[in-house]
């Protein structure tokens, strides 16, 4: 397999931080047979440092849902990428669609960050994706390309291949609504074709692209098969753990 598969959860602004305890023990024991496949929890900032002492040890990665690009200051309510890394992180997701749309961040603020993370310990997880008039209007390409090229401006090909990519159409994400296989694969094969483009194809193999958007057991073997999707980015069905365990588990037996 050229790429590990990599099943991240992003349980956004949800659980406490006992109930963020609980779940990453129980997740912890229920994914120690796994041996292929990459996992990763991103619960909210409070949680980090018990969840990642909780899962010390094992198959689990922990990740945070947001960051600041400078490195300390007067930047109420944010955190730093050396923080993360004092908690324990390995990974942190960078311009979520809900950062992008709901919070204003820019294509600016997160090519900042994207470096920030970069020069760091951490692996981030950039993110992707178009609004439903951008689809309507055939604009998809358009939209996603750019959010590439403007967030990857400055990132050399030996950096980028430290990124992973979560395409995650915003019309897609917790709303039940799934992009079809065949949809998700045409923009995965554009998005590694713009790498290639950018880095050489060599580069562009190597680098992971998750998809993200109402991602759940049913419909888990299907996204994932397809050969530029190698993993998936899952807010609603990461919050249980029968379903979060489920789609881990049709990712450890997929061989492509
Ligand atoms: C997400 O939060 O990134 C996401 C894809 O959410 P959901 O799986 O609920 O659509």
């Amino acid at each position: 397999m050229l790429r590990r598969l990599l099943i991240a959860g992003n349980w956004k602004m949800n659980k406490t931080v006992p109930e963020s305890e609980e779940f990453s023990r129980e997740l912890k024991n229920a994914t120690a047979r796994f041996k292929k496949v990459g996992i990763l929890i991103c619960p909210a900032f409070v949680a980090l440092k018990s969840v990642s002492d909780t899962i010390h040890g094992s198959n689990v990665n922990l990740g945070a849902q947001n960051m600041h690009f400078e490195e300390s200051g007067a930047f109420t309510g944010d955190v730093s990428t050396s923080m993360l890394e004092s908690a324990g992180c390995t990974h942190v997701i960078i311009g979520h669609s809900e950062r992008r749309h709901v919070f204003g961040e820019t294509d600016d603020m997160l090519n900042k960050k994207l470096k920030k993370a970069i020069a760091s310990t951490l692996t981030p997880i950039f993110c992707v994706g178009e609004k439903i008039e951008d689809r309507k209007a055939d604009r998809t390409e358009h939209v996603v390309g750019e959010q590439i090229e403007k967030g990857f401006a400055g990132v050399s090909a030996d950096q980028a291949q430290k990124v992973v990519i979560a395409y995650e159409p915003v019309w897609a994400i917790g709303t039940g609504e799934t992009a079809t296989p065949q949809q998700a694969e045409d923009v995965h094969a554009f998005i590694r074709k713009q790498l290639a483009e950018m880095y050489g194809r060599e580069v562009a193999d190597k680098i992971i692209i998750q998809y993200g958007g109402s991602v759940k057991p049913s419909n888990a073997n299907d996204l994932l098969s397809q050969e530029n999707i190698d993993g998936a980015l899952i807010g609603g069905a990461s919050l249980k753990l029968d379903s979060f365990v489920e789609i881990i588990e049709i990712a450890e037996k997929i061989d492509k």
